[in-house]
């Protein structure tokens, strides 16, 4: 099981999950993925979306292809990166886990992340991280709230 605190989803990610959020959303049914990337101790960095076809037949619902995990070691492996999360959208829905997220969550050997429109429409996307088994929720940071304090 894998447990950060903060995740930081640089600038480039946070676009991707955003293109994905759109283009499903256009059609009613969630996006999801995987992220890989890098963590220690108490952060982790994502790197790369792998985005995948949702597999699930219900639309306010979620399923992973078999072969997502296998593919995302093939990639991790070879840029010494980890699975670091998985990610779906709740088109229409609120940024927090539905009972069926909860079930998942508390089952996932890797932290969830939840994209979901903001309130404010100009804002885009609300995301929102759990830890695997507790729930505990994850700090998220953007490339731009790491970048305010060092700009002058
Ligand atoms: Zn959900």
């Amino acid at each position: 099981m894998i447990f950060y605190d903060f995740l930081w989803l640089p600038e480039h990610i946070v676009n991707d999950l955003r293109f994905c959020f759109q283009k499903t959303s256009l059609v009613g049914s969630e996006c999801c993925g995987l992220i890989l990337g890098s963590y220690q101790k108490y952060i982790a960095h994502a790197q790369q979306l792998l985005p995948v076809h949702n597999v699930h037949q219900q639309k306010n619902s979620f399923m992973l292809p078999l072969h997502t995990y296998r593919q995302a070691k093939y990639i991790s492996k070879k840029c010494n990166w980890d699975i670091i999360g998985i990610y779906h959208s709740h088109p229409n829905g609120k940024p927090y886990p539905s009972p069926m997220d909860v079930r998942g969550i508390e089952n996932s050997d890797y932290p969830w992340l939840i994209l979901a429109p903001a309130c404010n429409k100009q804002a885009g996307l609300e995301l929102v991280a759990f830890q695997p088994g507790t729930m505990k929720p994850i700090t998220i940071h953007t490339k731009s709230a790491l970048d305010t304090p060092f700009k002058n």
